[in-house]
């Protein structure tokens, strides 16, 4: 089937009220992004819907594209034809034969817009039905409660259009409509899916991931790139900034006691969290910590925590259950990717047993032995932004050393 365009369907959106055009306007954006690499599209991003005109392109190819734009509640390939009856017969006789394999109950379901039209909806419905039954005696069946396929037909101002199959989109907001956020990446399971699902209500994220070698390896960075390029067919591109950690993390090991290893780390990793999205005009930390999962996850700990910075901590995965967690690792997959073994900064460095209840007035205590201020300006001299595409590999360029792990 020849399919002229995708006609995109709005989701939460369409009920934003005046920021509607900024919202539509970036789904625009987000949607030619998404399809920069088919030269001969066009999208038109309208009041009421998206077009995305194929221009012979293969709709297949474009519509695994749309899948992964936020802000697209359902989508249907069309095909346009002239305002003949004619040609709407023909157009939908296609349909049939190419989507009905043996027997299908069926309704046409008419919208006019343009009332100048010879034909009104009640005669469109039935006329057509009247049309596909004679063309197929055998297979088709009308049903208009509970069809297996419903046609719908739209006679527009600049010509006729079909479609019967409705595919769902990625739902959400469309990325970039809430503002930019800081994402505090691991290579765990949990920040990749807090991630998305960040990204997923309208969040342009940037990736910050720590790393201390010699303690973690070149290919524990590797991964968080990976991952980070697992999500970047959401947003067409990301940014990666790593951020070197290691003097802290033996420094924090040399004067802080050791149930408070943990609490002090993860203070240091948000001060510089927020010292890195002042820079970069974040309005939002976010991280993939869910509650009781680890002992930094208790509500006492983040209290603890918390307690060096003004901006918001947002946690998307905070009420998930561990496996409701890996089973949208699995559907964005970046589980796989996750379940790779190799030695993260924090697991190199957490103590046996770190304290489930610290106590804020102590880790602010501990830390009057450190120098902050230098060891935060030093790792923030050491820090590296690139971006990072859809399809872009960064695990192999290490393969030698990967082997050794897989
Ligand atoms: P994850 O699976 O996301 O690593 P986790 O359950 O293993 O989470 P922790 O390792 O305690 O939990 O980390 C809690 C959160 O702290 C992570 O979700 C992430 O947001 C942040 N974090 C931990 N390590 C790093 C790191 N090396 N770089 C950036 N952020 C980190
Ligand atoms: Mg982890």
């Amino acid at each position: 089937m020849q399919y002229t365009e995708i006609m995109v369907r709005y989701g939460e959106l369409s009920t934003k009220g005046h920021n509607k055009k900024n919202f539509i306007d970036r789904l625009g954006a987000n949607v030619r992004q998404a399809l920069h690499k088919f030269d001969q599209v066009k999208v038109h991003a309208q009041a009421d819907r998206l077009h995305v005109d194929l221009n012979g392109e293969n709709y297949d190819d474009v519509m695994n594209n749309l899948k992964n734009v936020f802000g697209i509640q359902t989508f249907s390939p069309t095909i346009k034809v002239e305002k003949t009856f004619e040609a709407t017969c023909q157009a939908a006789e296609a349909m049939v034969a190419e989507q009905v394999k043996d027997h299908a109950t069926f309704k046409i379901e008419t919208k006019r817009a343009d009332h100048d039209f010879a034909m009104d909806t009640f005669e469109m419905n039935a006329k057509l039905g009247g049309y596909l039954l004679d063309k197929f005696p055998d297979k088709l069946k009308v049903n208009v409660h509970n069809p297996d396929m419903t046609i719908r037909v739209e006679i527009r101002l600049n010509g006729i259009y079909l479609s019967s199959e409705t595919i769902k989109g990625a739902g959400g907001l469309p990325v970039g409509t809430a503002g930019k956020g800081m994402m505090m990446l691991s290579g765990g399971i949990d920040s990749p899916v807090a991630a998305y699902l960040g990204m997923k209500r309208g969040v342009s994220m940037e990736m910050i991931h720590f790393f201390s070698p010699p303690y973690t390896s070149p290919q524990a960075l590797a991964k968080a790139k990976q991952l980070t390029e697992k999500l970047a067919k959401y947003a067409g591109s990301i940014k990666f900034i790593e951020v070197p950690f290691t003097e802290i993390q033996e420094t924090v090991k040399e004067k802080v006691p050791e149930g408070y290893l943990m609490t002090v780390q993860r203070r240091m990793m948000l001060r510089l969290a927020t010292a890195i999205m002042e820079k970069r005009h974040g309005l939002a930390i976010f991280n993939g910590e869910s509650l009781g999962q680890v002992a930094s996850q208790t509500m006492e700990s983040m209290l603890a925590i918390e307690d060096v910075t003004n901006y918001p901590v947002l946690r998307p995965v905070l009420s998930y259950d561990k496996t409701e967690i890996i089973k949208i690792a699995e559907d964005i997959d970046t589980y796989d990717l996750s379940i790779l073994p190799y030695e993260d900064c924090c697991t190199v460095f957490t103590p046996p047993s770190p304290k489930t209840k610290p106590n804020v007035e102590k880790a602010r205590l501990y830390e009057k032995h450190m120098d902050i201020e230098g060891l935060m300006q030093r790792s923030m001299d050491g820090m590296k932004i690139t971006t990072i595409h859809p399809g872009e590999d960064y695990l192999n360029q290490n393969e030698d050393v990967f082997a050794e792990l897989l």
